[in-house]
């Protein structure tokens, strides 16, 4: 990919500092900077697509590696009880900011619906 290295790159490469939560072989779930919700952890595939389209296209057991990391996750900070949800923004209607495909996993509390 050509662009610039996007921020979760530098976090990837240990070059921002992050709340690091998990890590795999291929994956890294650190928590968000701006938390909207009680527990808000974005799980990050270490190779670089653009949004989940590109992910699921060109690597599905890739996505499935995010997935299964997004449930890890869950677990690790015991969301699994109550629920909660998993979230890819994709480009700008849904308010995407960072390039860098990632799920963002959401609970700890009641969540609202979502849409507009
Ligand atoms: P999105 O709007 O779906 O692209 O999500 C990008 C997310 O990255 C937002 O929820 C931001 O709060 C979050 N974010 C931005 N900078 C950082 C950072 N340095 N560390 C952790 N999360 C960040």
């Amino acid at each position: 990919m050509s662009d610039a290295d996007t921020l979760f790159e530098r976090i990837i490469a240990r070059e921002i500092p992050a709340d690091i939560v998990h890590e795999t072989e291929t994956t890294l779930a650190f928590r968000d900077i701006q938390p909207q919700a009680a527990t808000h952890v974005l799980v990050v595939p270490k190779k670089r697509y653009r949004n989940v389209a590109e992910l699921a296209a060109a690597d599905p057991q890739l996505l499935a590696d995010v997935i299964a990391t997004a449930a890890k996750v869950a677990e690790l900070e015991g969301l699994t009880e109550n629920g909660y949800r998993v979230v890819f923004n994709t480009d700008s209607h849904a308010g995407q900011t960072v390039f860098h495909v990632h799920a963002h996993v959401l609970g700890g509390e009641q969540l609202g619906h979502f849409g507009r």
